[in-house]
């Protein structure tokens, strides 16, 4: 059976489209620029890359273009083939704790959550509404990036503010990579043959999360009403004291809108160092002794190590820590460095083990208390598994 995983953003949309339940990648590809002048796409194909220029107006355009490729690759021979549709949804509220079938109510609750993620969920119903139209008989689920948190216990959402604020306007803790955060849980209870482990799974990439899984589910993470909190991250500064906010507003006169574009675009690795937010620039840059980038990863790996050390006393014990992401599947100074100021956990690296980009493996000494491993994590493939099971 054949099902698109989808994720759809203000200009991109990004598909894979998975035989199921093989999980066998058919033909995947993003559609860039949407929009804009000079939109074009790329699409792999049997080990091929392919990029080719076209007009893209709407998300309308880019799905016809994809329907037209996959007719004309033999991916499918007539639409019908198609049976589901997986959409990457950002913000499910408390409303949703998993994936949906979408109707029009479903459409109406996404759009009504748009105020809790104004940049991504208009996006993602741009793409929703986009397959909808093309490929009506294919059944339309929402996978949400917040679900997979909405296990946490009040103690753990619940901001030290007025509760009227939560009551009233749902001011909480929602966290995001909830699909990646799941992936990660489900690869460790298969490893570990353990239904119910406490983990700490650590998505480290542009944007960067923690999450702290007890007896199975989601206990604890580190981002919360919004994208921007916990880690620090490859542009956002991740937790700051908020009267730096209203004082750097009169410093430097600048607008709310102004600072709040700082901290998400020019803080994080990208504000310190003044050089990248990208970690490999950060890690040449140390490595040729500029004092910024140095500092920038010192504090990017502080932050991890707290939020780890923190979860570690709240679980009370650990049966696994994992790596994924961009960073944590690929960069060996991040992972050695984290695991190394672990010594007080019983973290032991292994650093033949740890010298490896992108592939699952178990990192950690045999005589580690905890062990430790990378993970590639998979994002797509939930939400192709999430869809395939509706249907
Ligand atoms: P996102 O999906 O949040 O945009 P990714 O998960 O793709 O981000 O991660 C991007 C980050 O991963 C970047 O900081 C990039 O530098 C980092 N990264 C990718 N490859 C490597 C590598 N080989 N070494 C170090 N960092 C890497």
């Amino acid at each position: 059976m054949k099902i698109l995983s989808v994720n759809a953003g203000s200009s991109s949309l990004k598909f894979q489209m998975y035989e199921m339940p093989e999980e066998k990648v058919l033909i995947s590809g993003v559609f860039e620029k949407i929009g804009m002048a000079e939109s074009f796409y790329t699409i792999k194909i049997n080990g091929e890359k392919v990029k080719k220029m076209a007009l893209l107006d709407n998300h309308t355009d880019a799905v016809k273009i994809l329907i037209e490729e996959l007719l004309s690759n033999n991916v499918i021979t007539s639409l019908d083939e198609i049976k589901g549709v997986g959409h990457r949804v950002v913000h499910g509220g408390s409303k949703y704790s998993s994936s949906i079938i979408i109707n029009e109510d479903v459409i109406d609750t996404i759009e009504s959550l748009s105020s809790l993620a104004p940049l991504h969920n208009p996006a993602n119903l741009m793409g929703i509404r986009a397959f909808m139209k093309e490929l009506p008989s294919a059944i339309s689920v929402a996978v949400f990036d917040t679900a997979f948190h909405q296990t946490m216990p009040e103690e753990s959402f619940i901001y030290a503010l007025p509760y009227e604020w939560y009551t009233k306007n749902g001011i909480r803790r929602y966290g995001f990579h909830g699909i990646s955060h799941d992936y990660l849980t489900e690869t460790l209870k298969k490893e570990l043959d353990n239904d119910k482990p406490n983990l700490i799974t650590c998505h480290l990439g542009n944007g960067a999360s923690i999450s702290a899984i007890k007896d199975g589910v989601c206990f604890d993470t580190s981002l919360g009403f919004s994208p921007n909190s916990g880690l620090m991250m490859g542009t956002r500064s991740g937790d700051i004291d908020c009267a730096i906010i209203p004082y750097i507003m009169k410093e430097e006169n600048l607008s709310l809108n102004e600072v709040m574009n700082i901290l998400n675009k020019k803080s994080g690795y990208l504000g310190v160092s003044g050089i990248s937010n990208d970690s490999r620039d950060i890690e040449a840059a140390a490595d040729q002794g500029n004092e910024r980038a140095k500092l920038s990863q010192v504090l990017f790996v502080n932050r991890i190590v707290e939020y780890i050390a923190k979860y570690y006393v709240k679980l009370g014990h650990v049966d696994a820590i994992c790596f994924a992401g961009g960073i944590g599947e690929n960069s060996m100074a991040t992972r050695e460095a984290v695991m190394n100021k672990l010594a007080a956990l019983g973290v032991k690296i292994d650093n033949d083990a740890n010298n490896v980009r992108g592939e699952f493996k178990l990192i950690s000494a045999s005589d580690s208390k905890i062990p430790v491993y990378i993970i590639p994590t998979d994002e797509e493939v939930m939400i192709a598994r999430d869809t395939y099971n509706f249907i």
